[in-house]
């Protein structure tokens, strides 16, 4: 049975917040809520040893360069110092929406006025793809990123499956620490749908500019043969290596939820302000898809996993979200620094901003004659200029987009 429902836009009294998941999305609204003077009780629950960032596993954590301790979002005496009841290595098996509790492995119970999902995913792995030989890898935690590292030294054959954000990571990653590595993809482009056939062609021949080769063809199986693994392509090819990494995408975590009855659809369906089909429970980050869009697919970035937690903190203090802006990611593939906002692979036409294929330029995605996205190669500072100014509904024309000879700031005040 479900307990009372309040009515969707009624405002509601909240004085415990529960959250189950402490990654980015968890962690921002526990933070956002204490920042916005949230005085109730605010319980923050993991599953893991501590509360960590993830964009470095494939990076500097990977090749050994940044620390496990460098990527811990905060310390315990931070939680303590303001206030979140943060319980580290508990495991949330079940929500009641009875009396609205969660409950943990070791038989504690939670109980809450709402309760926030912030569970993430896991790497998605297809039965034909997986085998127990020890020497297929995913990466989503910072264990699997020790597993992988300690299995790879300098001449190791890896074959990384999918060369998309994080395999482009892998890759580049593990040829730093003189791996020798290939990747695979379906796709002739493996980022065309997120930044273009243009920059993904440009990205592709990047990778193999390292010297990792790359093959285009879907993997059929993986076979564990003694001390290597065969790769079967679908085109009767067959591929060995010592180590092979599957970064195919994500599985949202909604293992929760559906048992909890919510509405669930690859990922758990939300709102514009992140709460599920009830409304005492909302959903953020990876775990979490917009209900109103088709297909319902998770975002499977930093920055939306955080921006969905401010708006929970939002929802649950009884505030206007803040406007959503356009969207960001980025990627740290070797010497190329990517960073792309907006549905950028969408717009109707490419502008370049600077020599397309230099040490460092951008692309203007226009629709309509009006900027509305943008890939900017190893300039974040000026990514991060061009996301204040698309916000601001800032709209160059084409011409003037491209005119290198006035910075951004010049050509945003000229107007
Ligand atoms: C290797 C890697 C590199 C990345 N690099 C980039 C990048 O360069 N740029 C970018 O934009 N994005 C990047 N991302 C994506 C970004 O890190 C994710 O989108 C983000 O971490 C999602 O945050 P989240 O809080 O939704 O989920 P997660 O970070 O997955 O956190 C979910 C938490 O929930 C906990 N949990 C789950 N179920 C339970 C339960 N039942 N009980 C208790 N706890 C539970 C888990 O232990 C986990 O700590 C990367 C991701 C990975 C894996």
């Amino acid at each position: 049975m479900v307990g009372v429902w309040r009515p969707r836009n009624e405002a509601v009294s909240v004085t415990r917040v529960v959250i189950v998941g402490a990654g980015v999305a968890g962690v921002t609204t526990a933070t956002a809520l204490r920042q916005q003077g949230f005085v109730g009780e605010v319980t923050l629950i993991d599953a893991g040893e501590f509360a960590y960032a993830r964009p470095p596993l494939s990076k500097g954590f990977l090749t050994g360069s940044a620390s496990r301790e460098s990527l811990a979002f905060f310390s315990q005496q931070w939680f303590a110092d303001n206030a979140i009841t943060y319980l580290p290595n508990a495991h949330v098996t079940a929500i009641d929406r009875d009396v609205l509790a969660v409950q943990t492995h070791r038989g504690t119970r939670i109980e809450g006025d709402m309760i926030v999902l912030a569970t993430g995913g896991h790497a998605l792995v297809p039965s034909l793809l997986s085998n127990d030989s020890g020497r297929v890898h995913v990466l989503r935690t910072i264990e699997d990123a020790e597993r992988l590292r300690a299995s790879l030294e300098a001449g190791t054959r890896l074959l990384v499956i999918g060369a998309g954000l994080l395999g482009a990571e892998i890759a580049i990653s593990a040829h730093g620490m003189g791996v020798d590595v290939a990747t695979i993809d379906p796709a002739a482009v493996p980022l065309g749908h997120l930044v273009g056939e243009r920059l993904g062609l440009w990205l592709r021949d990047r990778l193999e500019g390292f010297g990792i080769s790359h093959t285009t063809a879907s993997v059929a199986a993986v076979r564990a043969v003694e001390h290597a693994v065969t790769v079967e392509l679908a085109n009767g090819e067959t591929l060995a290596a010592d180590q092979v990494v599957l970064a195919i995408g994500l599985r949202p975590d909604t293992t929760l939820a559906q048992a909890a009855g919510l509405d669930v659809d690859r990922a758990v369906l939300v709102d514009e302000r992140q709460r599920t089909s009830d409304p005492r429970i909302l959903a953020i980050g990876d775990c979490s898809a917009d209900a109103a869009s088709a297909p319902h697919r998770a975002a499977g970035h930093w920055d939306a996993a955080k921006a969905s937690g401010e708006r929970a903190a939002a929802t649950i203090l009884g505030h206007e979200p803040a406007d959503p802006g356009v969207s960001w990611f980025w990627s740290d593939r070797g010497d190329v620094r990517l960073d792309v906002l907006g549905n950028f692979a969408g717009a109707e036409r490419h502008i370049d901003r600077g020599a397309f294929g230099g040490a460092q330029f951008m692309v203007g995605g226009f629709t309509n004659g009006i900027l509305t996205s943008a890939a900017c190669v190893n300039d974040p500072k000026s990514a991060r200029q061009l996301r204040k100014l698309l916000d601001r509904a800032w709209r160059p024309r084409p011409e003037e987009f491209a005119d290198v000879s006035q910075t951004l700031k010049q050509l945003a005040t000229a107007r």
